[in-house]
């Protein structure tokens, strides 16, 4: 799976359609071809969504 955000393939599977990248020390779901939710996950496990685009 390849990173939404930075395209690297450098990520691991964390659960269902759900992925962790390495390169942006983040977290991000796929599901149904819709659109990509980046999480910054912080020091104590909690998930902070991440808007990269805004929607239209
Ligand atoms: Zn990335």
């Amino acid at each position: 799976m390849h990173c939404p955000l930075c395209g690297t393939i450098d990520t691991g599977k964390v659960g269902t359609n759900q992925y962790y990248c390495w390169q942006c020390l983040m977290e991000f779901k796929t599901s149904d071809k819709q659109q990509d939710r980046m999480y910054y996950v912080e020091e104590d496990g909690s998930l902070i969504p991440v808007m990269l685009k805004p929607e239209l």
